[in-house]
């Protein structure tokens, strides 16, 4: 009987095909193009989507000086050693200005947000103050100047406020609002069209016969597009059939700004398909050499942009978030934003064989001493999607590292930011 010999596994160190996860990511946005056609969106529209041009202030923020405390209003030359007393003349409340005089001896009472009155320089909280009548006494430690808010002190007159390649957040729709602003240029999404390959993949609502499985790539895609605001054009299950394949990217190519597939990428596979894609475009089939996600096509079929991810649904979601993601982003015309990264101690030993880059999963919690730590969610396999709904993080591990003890620092990105 012939004896067992091992083959070169994925994690074969001297493997010289593969290509780094950073070489992989310099070759997509080499290849990829911002997109320059913008419209025109109501506010509320615009929650998501990249600027085209800066927002810039058409007037100062706050547009006068105001009281930042509920208290009274006086000039700072009657501020007269640690106790004196001044006369109430009248009251300034937000949005109902104090237009009289204030002459010397006399204040006004005023609350938070309203104008100051133009004779006056400081305001004393209420907390700071005895009331007698209409005569107040004012005592403690008290400084020129002081609770009052100046006009333009946030923003002034023609201040760039957001930068063209920003994305709007909730904060930006408050900042762009507080401008008077209800209109914003923004850049075109970007139309994605994804499908799923596999004869073994079939939607819910259907049957499962023996050996079938339903298809969860294309929900995670879908959310993960979604989450980017991109137009999705979900294009379901494509058989293994090259007919069928091929006009299935046809289709999604003519349509669509980036195509994106699952399955039918790893080793077996990639030979009929790569024959097929040789005539429709230019795609390369990568070996990567990071775990999980090794198998990856890329390139162009005619004008859109290719990703060919691995079929295996944690493969999917690594490959998405570490190319695609920002590759969209920047398609999409976001100015780069690195991903946050932190280091952690492991309070958990977490295993790794040299040679490929892993992206493994974690959980970032706080223990009993209120300090942050990290373990990993267990197995680890390509396939145990479960490992992603749990994690909070990814741990990443280099290439040369073999393996961790507990106790020891670890880079760990959030998922808050990239999800
Ligand atoms: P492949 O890359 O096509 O060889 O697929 C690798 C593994 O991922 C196989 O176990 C497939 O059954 C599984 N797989 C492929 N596509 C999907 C999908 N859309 N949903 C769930 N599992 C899938
Ligand atoms: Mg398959």
């Amino acid at each position: 009987m012939a004896e067992f010999t091992p083959q070169p596994s994925c994690a074969d160190p001297q493997d010289q095909q593969s290509l780094s996860v950073e070489q992989a990511r310099a070759q997509i946005y080499d290849l990829l193009t911002p997109v320059s056609s913008w419209q025109k969106l109501a506010l509320r529209e615009a929650l998501g989507h990249v600027l085209h041009e800066p927002v810039v202030s058409p007037l100062e923020v706050p547009p006068h000086n105001n009281s930042a405390m509920d208290g009274y209003a006086l000039h700072n030359r009657d501020m007269q050693g640690e106790s004196y007393s001044l006369k109430q003349v009248g009251i300034a409340y937000a949005g109902q200005p104090y237009n009289g005089k204030v002459e010397a001896g006399e204040c006004v009472r005023i609350m938070t947000g309203a104008m100051m009155p133009a004779d006056c320089d400081t305001v004393i909280m209420q907390e700071h103050v005895a009331v007698d009548g209409d005569i107040i006494t004012v005592h403690g430690e008290q400084h020129a100047g002081q609770n009052v808010r100046m006009a333009g002190e946030d923003i002034e007159l023609g201040d760039s406020v957001l930068p063209a390649g920003h994305r709007i957040s909730p904060a930006d729709m408050g900042l762009i609002a507080s401008l008077g602003i209800g209109e914003v240029r923004v850049k075109r999404r970007l139309r994605v069209a994804f499908f799923s390959t596999g004869d073994e993949l079939r939607s819910i609502g259907d049957t499962l016969e023996a050996g079938q499985i339903y298809d969860s790539n294309r929900y995670t895609l879908y959310g993960m597009l979604k989450r980017l605001d991109a137009e999705v054009l979900d294009m379901g299950v494509v058989p293994d059939e090259k007919a069928a394949l091929k006009q299935a990217l046809q289709q999604a190519a003519a349509e669509a700004d980036v195509v994106i597939t699952s399955g039918g990428v790893s080793v077996g596979d990639a030979d009929y398909v790569k024959e097929m894609l040789a005539e429709l475009g230019q795609v390369n089939f990568w070996k990567i050499a990071m775990k999980p996600g090794r198998p990856l096509a890329f390139g162009k079929i005619g004008n859109a942009l290719f990703f060919g991810l691995p079929g295996n649904p944690v493969s999917v979601m690594v490959t998405f978030y570490q190319f695609v993601q920002p590759a969209l982003k920047k398609m999409a015309g976001e100015n780069d934003h690195p991903l946050p990264l932190m280091q952690v101690i492991t309070d958990s030993k977490i295993r790794k064989r040299p040679g490929r880059f892993e992206f493994q999963r974690g959980i970032l919690f706080e223990n009993e001493h209120g300090e942050l730590r990290v373990h990993t969610t267990g197995q680890q396999g390509s396939g145990i999607l479960r490992s992603m709904s749990v994690a909070n993080c990814f741990i990443l591990l280099d290439e040369d590292c073999a393996g961790i003890d507990a106790g020891t620092t670890v880079t760990v990105q959030p998922f808050a930011g990239l999800v």
